[in-house]
């Protein structure tokens, strides 16, 4: 089962699949479709 993020903007509740969009450069996308609300470069901390 995926796991889920609330939008900050709506709080729409959604798959993190349907929402964040990875870059190249590690960080990602947050976009909300139920509102249009978008977060660049969100930090990863990976490893
Ligand atoms: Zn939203």
């Amino acid at each position: 089962m995926m796991p889920t993020v609330k939008c900050p903007s709506c709080m729409a509740e959604k798959e993190i699949d349907g929402v964040l969009t990875a870059q190249s450069n590690q960080n990602v996308i947050f976009r909300c479709p139920n509102c249009h609300y978008e977060v660049k470069d969100i930090q990863t901390s990976k490893g």
